[in-house]
C-alpha cells in the first residue's frame, strides 16, 4: 500500500537531510507507529506519503502510484485515498460537527443523498451521533479529535495517516482515541501514526518503525516504544 524506495528529502536552505535513504513498505491494512525524537523525520514521512512534499530522491508509492511524479491536477484523487488527523485537530470553526465531516464529501463532489446516508454512520462510529448540530468549540478535545477522525474516513479512505493524534489528550481520551482508530484499522483502513506516546505504543504491540535523524534504524513487526 505505501513503499518508500530509497527516499530522501532536504528542506530548502537546510544542509542535513529530513529524510535520507528511507526504504519502507507497508502493505494494505497494516497498523505501523512511527516513533523516534522530535526532529527525526516522522511528519516529513506522513507529508510524503500525502504530497504535501516531494522527495528529492527515490520513490513514494501509495496504492501502486508515485506520489512524486503525480501532475498537480491529480493530487486531489490521491488525497482521496489517504485520511489525515493531526495534533491540533485542524476543524473548520464556523461550521458544525456535521458540517465538518460533510464538507469533506462536499468538496470532492458526492451527491446530497450520499452525505446524509454517511455523514450520520461516520457520525455513529465515532461516537458522536448526538453532537452533530455543536460547534468544534462546544467540544472536549477528545471530542473534536473524533469530529476530526470522522472527516477523515467519511470517504473510506485505503490509508489514514496520523501525526501525533493524542499529542494534546490525556491519557484516558487518549485511550478512547486509539479503540476508535483500531475499529477503522479493523474495518480494512491502512494506519499509519506518528507518536511519541510510549504507553500506547507499549500497549498495542503493532509493527513500530523507528526514525532517528532522517534514517530508519528499526523496525519491528510487533515493537515497543524503546529498545531498552
Ligand atoms: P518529527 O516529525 O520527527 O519531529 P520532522 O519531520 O518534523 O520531524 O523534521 C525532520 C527534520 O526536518 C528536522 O530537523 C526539522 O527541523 C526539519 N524540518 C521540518 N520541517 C521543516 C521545514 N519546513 N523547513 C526546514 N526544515 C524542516
Ligand atoms: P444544504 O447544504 O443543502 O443546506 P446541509 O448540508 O446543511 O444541507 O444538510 C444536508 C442534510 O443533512 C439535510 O437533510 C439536513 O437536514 C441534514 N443535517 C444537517 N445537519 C444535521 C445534523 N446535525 N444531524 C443530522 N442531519 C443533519
Amino acid at each position: 500500500m505505501i513503499t518508500f524506495d530509497n527516499v530522501t528529502k532536504i528542506y530548502p536552505n537546510q544542509t542535513t537531510p529530513a529524510l535520507s535513504g528511507v526504504d519502507v513498505h507497508i502493505d494494505k491494512g497494516e497498523f505501523a507507529f512511527l516513533v523516534g525524537v522530535s526532529g527525526s523525520g516522522k511528519s516529513t514521512f506522513l507529508r510524503l506519503i500525502t504530497r504535501e512534499l516531494r522527495a528529492d530522491s527515490g520513490r513514494v508509492l501509495v496504492d501502486g502510484q508515485d506520489v512524486g511524479r503525480l501532475g498537480q491536477f491529480r493530487v486531489p484523487r490521491l488525497r482521496r485515498k489517504v485520511g489525515m488527523i493531526f495534533q491540533d485537530f485542524r476543524l473548520l470553526p464556523g461550521k458544525t460537527v456535521y458540517e465538518n465531516v460533510a464538507f469533506a464529501l462536499q468538496v470532492i463532489g458526492r451527491p446530497s443523498a450520499e452525505i446524509r446516508e454517511r455523514v450520520p454512520a461516520t457520525l455513529d462510529l465515532v461516537g458522536l451521533s448526538t453532537k452533530g448540530d455543536r460547534l468544534p468549540e462546544e467540544l472536549s478535545g477528545g471530542e473534536q479529535q473524533r469530529v476530526a477522525i470522522a472527516r477523515a474516513v467519511v470517504n473510506d479512505p485505503l490509508v489514514l495517516t496520523a501525526d501525533e493524534p493524542t499529542g494534546n489528550l490525556d491519557p484516558a481520551t487518549s485511550v478512547g482515541i486509539m479503540k476508535l482508530l483500531d475499529r477503522i484499522h479493523r474495518r480494512g483502513t491502512t494506519v499509519l501514526m506518528a507518536t511519541h506516546d510510549a504507553t500506547i505504543v507499549d500497549q498495542m504491540r503493532r509493527r513500530v518503525i523507528e526514525l532517528d535523524a532522517g534514517s530508519v534504524v528499526r523496525d519491528q513487526a510487533t515493537g515497543a516504544y524503546g529498545t531498552a
